[in-house]
């Protein structure tokens, strides 16, 4: 969208105007250093004319912390907004979140309040990919003011600093609309998503996809401790949990249940799969494609004892760890 060239930069400025008004989705990168203000400009301009944009897309380098006041400006006045993905562009998978205590400057900390502060009240799908974590005051904001919620995916940005206030009995403004929601690595302890879940904090929920989240400091004992108060998920899909996790994870009444890198032996899953209590109201298994014949035999038969009778090995495994048969 940018030209450093004044011909194509004047031609852009009059074609913006004309055009922006038909774009209903955006994507596109904040980007630091020298020529930010310039670049911001641009894209201020053409947002401002987007007046029935519905989907904005936006890139952050990591270590933003610049005002960005324009951008930031013309994101305010999108009066259609209703889709938002933030992604770090230089998310690197392996690396420590950013400290906790440098989030409130950061762009991608301003950028969401932003967003939540003008857009919560139409949001449908927040999407966040981000090594910042949500300051628990964010997540406060987004628990409360969000109903029209209908998907909310996070990888990694719930973090434990915010794990007591994601662990509050506490129903989301979105309850009666969310239905799908993912947790990719964040900080939230089985027991408290199982219970949450049992009691309806996130609603009827019909869809929950969850990777390998929790923390070290996690309390094992941790009781889900709650009846099932929800129609059972649709589709449950769990990847990569420690077996006391599953302990609290297949308590999810759930159709449809797809596992990987689950249980730390094949035999405790079979075990637990024969049990009408892991994931009650089964009806359809699917386990990672590389399970070996004898095992996946006995899996289907004992999975048949409970009248779960559909059980495929036909599920892509994930990147191989140390703790997991793959
Ligand atoms: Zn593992």
């Amino acid at each position: 969208m940018y030209h450093s060239d004044p011909r194509k930069s004047k031609m852009y400025k009059e074609l913006a105007p004309r055009l922006a008004k038909y774009l209903t989705g955006i994507a596109f990168v904040i980007f630091m250093g020298n020529d930010e203000v310039e670049k911001d400009l641009i894209n201020h301009m053409l947002l401002q004319f987007a007046t029935n944009l519905r989907r904005l897309r936006v890139g952050l380098y990591r270590d933003d912390v610049g005002p960005h006041t324009h951008i930031l400006d013309a994101i305010a006045h999108l009066q259609n907004l209703e889709e938002v993905t933030m992604d770090d562009i230089d998310y690197e998978e392996d690396v420590p979140l950013i400290a906790y205590d440098l989030v409130p400057r950061s762009l991608n900390h301003r950028l969401l309040n932003h967003i939540l502060d003008h857009h919560a009240q139409r949001l449908r799908t927040l999407v966040l990919h981000s090594m910042h974590p949500i300051h628990e005051t964010t997540f406060r904001k987004l628990r409360g003011t969000t109903p029209q919620l209908r998907r909310f995916e996070c990888t990694r940005a719930i973090s434990i600093e915010t794990r007591a206030v994601f662990t509050e009995p506490q129903q989301w403004a979105c309850a009666d609309r969310l239905e799908h929601l993912y947790l990719r690595r964040c900080g939230v302890h089985a027991a408290t998503v199982a219970r949450h879940l049992a009691m309806g904090v996130f609603g009827k929920l019909r869809s929950l996809h969850m990777v390998m989240c929790g923390d070290n400091s996690d309390d094992s004992r941790e009781r889900v401790g709650a009846g099932w108060t929800i129609p059972p998920l649709e589709k449950v899909e769990i990847e990569h949990f420690m077996d006391w996790e599953m302990d609290k994870l297949r308590t999810i009444h759930a159709k449809t249940v797809i596992a990987t890198r689950v249980w730390s032996r094949r035999g405790l899953c079979v075990e637990a799969f024969g049990k009408t209590m892991t994931f009650p109201g089964a009806v359809e298994l699917h386990v990672a494609r590389t399970w070996d014949d004898e095992k996946f035999e006995e899996l289907k038969r004992n999975c048949a004892k409970r009248g779960l009778t559909k059980v495929m090995r036909d599920h892509a495994p994930m990147a191989s760890c140390f703790c997991h048969p793959d």
